[in-house]
C-alpha cells in the first residue's frame, strides 16, 4: 500500500539530506524515484535540491499553479516511478496537497514530503497544515536549540541578528536569517 509521508521540522534539521538519502536508497534498489521542489527557493539555483552537506540533485518545480496529480501522471506514463519526493512542502497549496493524495490513491506511489511545520510566527504553513491533516505517517525530524532543549519554532533575524515579529510568511532575497530555537528561547528571543 502506497502511503503520504509527511517529514516535518524546524530549519536546519536535515530535511534535504534525508530526502537525498531516500532518493539514493530508491535508486540503489534499482527503483526510480522522482523529486519536485517549490519554485521559489532559488538559493541554489533552479531545479536543484542541495542539502547543507553537499549533497544535491536536479528536481522539477512545482509552483502554485502546477497541477502535481497531472505532473506526474505523465511522468508515470513516459517510465514507471516508484517513489515522488517532495521537498519545501510547506509552500504546497491545499489543492496540491490533495493532489499529492490522489497520486498515492490512484497511481499508487508513494508520496514523501519533506519541509517545516510552521513559519516565524509560529503559523502552520498551508501545506503544512493539509499535510498534517492527511498523510498518513508524519514523521517529526529533530534538532536542538543552542540551549540543548528541542528546537521546534523558528526566529527570523534582521541582518543584526534581531528577531523580527512581523512581515511576510515568505521572504525572498533580503538578508533575512533563520534559527531554530525551543519554544522558551522563540518567546524570549521575541520578548515575549
Ligand atoms: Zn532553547
Amino acid at each position: 500500500m502506497a502511503q503520504m509521508y509527511f517529514y516535518y521540522s524546524a530549519m536546519n534539521a536535515g530535511k534535504s539530506t534525508t530526502l537525498l538519502q531516500s532518493s539514493f536508497n530508491y535508486q540503489e534498489r534499482g527503483m526510480n524515484p522522482v523529486i519536485f521542489t517549490a519554485a521559489l527557493d532559488d538559493r541554489y539555483g533552479i531545479g536543484k535540491v542541495s542539502s547543507r552537506i553537499g549533497l544535491q540533485s536536479d528536481a522539477f518545480l512545482f509552483k502554485p499553479e502546477t497541477d502535481l496529480f497531472k505532473a506526474i501522471e505523465t511522468l508515470n506514463s513516459e517510465e514507471k516511478r516508484h517513489c515522488i519526493l517532495i521537498d519545501e512542502c510547506q509552500f504546497l497549496s491545499k489543492e496540491q496537497v490533495y493532489q499529492l493524495t490522489e497520486v498515492v490513491d490512484k497511481l499508487h506511489i508513494p508520496v514523501l514530503c519533506y519541509g517545516l511545520r510552521t513559519d516565524f510566527l509560529g503559523e502552520l504553513f498551508e501545506g503544512s497544515k493539509y499535510l498534517l491533516s492527511w498523510a498518513d505517517k508524519l514523521v517529526e525530524l529533530k534538532t536542538i536549540c543552542h540551549c540543548g532543549r528541542k528546537a521546534n519554532m523558528v526566529i527570523r533575524t534582521d541582518e543584526h541578528g534581531n528577531a523580527i515579529a512581523q512581515g511576510d510568511q515568505v521572504a525572498i532575497g533580503g538578508n533575512d536569517r533563520y534559527v531554530s530555537v525551543c519554544r522558551q528561547h522563540y518567546k524570549e528571543a521575541l520578548g515575549q
